[in-house]
């Protein structure tokens, strides 16, 4: 038996040990091919079959209707960053942005440096507390799209619910919450998602389009940063990033495996209620940064009273085998990502070891 930490890394991340264990079985003869899935060639028929299954068990897993497309890219989430606008921002026109954390942020102003974008909501100023309520995000009625980051991965916040944008198409960075939890991602236009926090591991993006806003894309791009060439070409244009469709096809049979996302979800819930219950019961010791209602189900952040304390937490837990809970440089204290991966077993361990160094400090 090898030894496994928790693992609480914000991404690359988790993977479920039960995928790792079938990618190792069929390293190195996938499937009595005689070679290994590394090896063959991304038109042969066993990669065909991947790419077309892991389609397949995006639209089955989120409900997905035929009106939408869904693509294998590379280049990160922060790609989709550039184009979005490029795609989707036509001449003269604005787009509008929801400014909850980083990579919200991120977003805007990729946006920017090709396109007009607006505002529509930020909470800079409060430090990133909290996302809006549906009614505080404003905008012209007139923009090409509105784009959201739904969970923010370095702060710790959520969206709960969404603005309902009307006949403005609604854009979604899902990177660090997908396939979490259960939404009406009809209300989407487009959603999309690095894989390496919830679906496998880093190279792949998970890129949705509905066919309505797919049709309002501007043509005249460079080919490779143009959806539809990806689209009409089933992500096989160029060489996708094969391995790490692969394993996000077996992430989505084990999340499927485990009762799809509505199973998935109430595990999810009962991991963070056992956090997040954690946290509030020792309100002088632990203290959640982010308002109540905008708590993410998948990046818990939480600070301790001095910095001496928070980095003293962070190596007595890496001595218990709980790694990766350094919060992110830019705003410090410690960071639980706790993706799908990380069972309820290990927050239950967390959370005891919680108790024990509020004792011992
Ligand atoms: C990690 C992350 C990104 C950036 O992903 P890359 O694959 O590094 O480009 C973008 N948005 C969100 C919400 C993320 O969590």
């Amino acid at each position: 038996m090898v030894k496994r930490n928790i693992n609480f890394n914000p991404g690359p991340a988790a993977v479920p040990l039960d995928v790792l264990k079938i990618v190792q079985a069929e390293l190195l003869d996938y499937q009595n091919s005689g070679m290994s899935i590394l090896e063959s060639s991304h038109r042969a028929k066993e990669y065909e079959a991947i790419n077309d299954q892991a389609m397949a068990l995006v639209r089955e897993l989120l409900g997905l209707g035929p009106n939408y497309q869904v693509i294998f890219l590379g280049g990160g989430a922060s790609l989709q960053f550039d184009m979005i606008p490029m795609n989707f921002v036509g001449e003269g026109r604005t787009a509008a942005y929801v400014d909850t954390g980083d990579f919200a942020a991120r977003a805007l102003k990729e946006c920017q440096i090709v396109a007009k974008a607006h505002v529509a909501f930020s909470s800079k100023e409060e430090k990133y507390r909290r996302v809006p309520k549906a009614s505080e995000v404003k905008y012209p009625e007139d923009v090409s799209y509105l784009h959201i980051c739904s969970n923010n991965t370095i702060e710790g916040t959520q969206f709960k619910e969404f603005p309902d944008t009307g006949k403005v198409p609604l854009i979604a960075d899902m990177s660090s919450e997908i396939m979490s939890r259960q939404l009406d991602f009809k209300k989407f236009s487009m959603i999309y998602a690095g894989a390496q926090k919830n679906l496998g591991v880093a190279g792949v993006t998970l890129v949705i389009i509905r066919d309505d806003f797919l049709a309002t894309a501007k043509k005249g791009l460079p080919t490779l940063l143009t959806y539809k060439i990806h689209v009409d070409n089933k992500s096989l244009y160029n060489t996708p990033p094969v391995f790490g469709v692969y394993i996000m096809k077996l992430v989505m049979e084990w999340i499927k495996g485990n009762g799809g996302l509505a199973g998935i979800e109430k595990i999810n819930i009962a991991k963070k209620n056992l956090l997040y219950g954690a946290i509030d019961a020792a309100p002088d010791f632990y203290k959640s940064p982010v308002e109540k209602d905008s708590r993410s189900m998948m990046n818990v952040t939480m600070r301790l009273p001095t910095e001496d304390m928070e980095n003293k937490f962070i190596s007595d837990a890496q001595k218990e085998g709980l790694i990766g809970l350094k919060g992110h440089r830019s705003v410090g204290g410690i960071r639980f990502s706790i993706y799908n991966a990380v069972s309820l077993e290990d927050i239950q361990k967390t959370v005891d070891f919680m108790a024990k160094f509020r004792k011992s400090a």
